[in-house]
């Protein structure tokens, strides 16, 4: 019994063992099962969660940001190709009443106004007879010439008297160089005669008086007025007649039918600054051949736009500006100019040098 017992105990023992064994090897796969799970579970999503956030947060930060820049442009650009055609086409089909007019006729003053806030007339002149002169000799030529003569005239003419009294061929000698000399001379002779003669050696101050003069018509009468006189008026030169037709605030090509089509835009006390800045842009921007689009602080305004060169760095290109480092018209500028003096004539500098001094 005791061999029988100790032989059942032996296998009960060797079966116990192997029991233990099954379970231990059960456990040690279900804990690797278990392990192996969870570690890649837990892991690649970590890795992978931070990624796609960041991206996530990536995508719309950009996105909007994209939009919004193309937003931004697109309606700039649409503003800027909209604004001068625009015009253009609402002017072409249906006529501008006078008030939009008028209204337009203000704002490009404004606009000049901040522009050319050292607009000025561009002849050099001490007095009324120095300005009536140089007037007179602008016609068919360019202030900067006029200038360039007018300080030997006046040197050797300072008074009406004096002019009145001059050889005619010294006379005309000394103004050749403005062109159409002879003609000019007899115009100088013949008022500065009228002067002495019938206003006592003095300009008279208003337009009917100084239309009577020889060579005086309405033009040289409203620069005397308006700018030795500070009677207000326009100035209906080739640059003011060429912009105001080109900004459709006059179809008008007769020079006193112009004036009193402006005239009634603005108010009388705009006149006179109103036609120095228009002359201003005329000569700087709004060129005859080939205006500076591109680079026109008024485009908005102007239903010509397009008439000259629009790219922004070749109308650069075209200005004559005092602001861009070139001489202005008048050898005596005034002192708020913020350009060069003109130079004297070439050719006479010594001469024009010695008169003016
Ligand atoms: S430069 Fe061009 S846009 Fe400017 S006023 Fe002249 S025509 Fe108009």
């Amino acid at each position: 019994m005791a061999t029988e017992d100790s032989a059942v105990s032996e296998r009960e023992e060797a079966r116990r063992a192997k029991t233990a064994k099954k379970s231990t090897a059960a456990k040690k796969t279900t804990a690797r099962e278990g392990s192996a799970k969870k570690t890649p579970a837990a892991q690649p999503p970590a890795k992978k969660a931070a990624p796609k956030k960041a991206t996530a947060a990536k995508v719309p930060a950009t996105k909007p940001t994209a939009k919004k820049a193309a937003a931004k442009k697109t309606p700039a650009k649409k503003a800027t190709a909209k604004k001068a055609p625009a015009k253009k086409g609402t002017a072409g089909t249906k006529p501008e009443s006078q008030a939009s007019k008028a209204s337009r006729a203000e704002r490009i003053n404004s606009e000049l106004a901040e522009v050319y806030y050292y607009a000025h007339p561009e002849l050099d002149f001490e007095n009324s007879f120095e300005l009536l002169v140089a007037t007179v000799l602008s016609a068919q030529t360019t202030d900067l010439r006029v200038n360039q003569t007018t300080p030997a005239l006046f040197a050797a003419y300072p008074t009406p008297e004096d002019m009145a009294a001059a050889n005619p061929e010294e006379l005309e000698e000394l103004i050749r160089p403005t062109g159409f000399f002879r003609a000019k001379a007899k115009s100088l002779l013949g008022l500065s005669a009228a002067l002495r003669d019938s206003f006592g050696g003095e300009v008279p101050g208003t337009v009917d008086e100084l239309v009577t003069l020889p060579g005086v018509g309405r033009k040289t009468a409203f620069v005397v007025l308006g700018n030795a006189f500070g009677v207000p008026g326009l100035t209906v030169d080739t640059h003011f007649g060429r912009l105001v037709r080109r900004w459709k605030l006059t179809e008008q090509t007769d020079a006193v039918k112009v004036e009193k089509e402006i005239d009634a835009l603005l108010p009388k006390s705009e006149w006179t600054m109103f036609s120095h800045r228009t002359i201003f842009h005329g000569r700087r921007i709004c060129h005859s051949r080939r205006p500076a689009c591109g680079a026109c602080p008024i485009a908005e305004l102007c239903p010509s736009y397009g008439e000259g060169e629009t790219d922004p760095e070749k109308a650069k290109k075209l200005l004559k500006y005092e602001m861009g480092g070139q001489p202005g018209q008048r050898l005596k500028p005034p002192a708020d100019y913020p350009g060069q003096p003109a130079p004297p004539l070439p050719s006479r500098d010594p001469a024009a040098t010695g008169a003016a001094q």
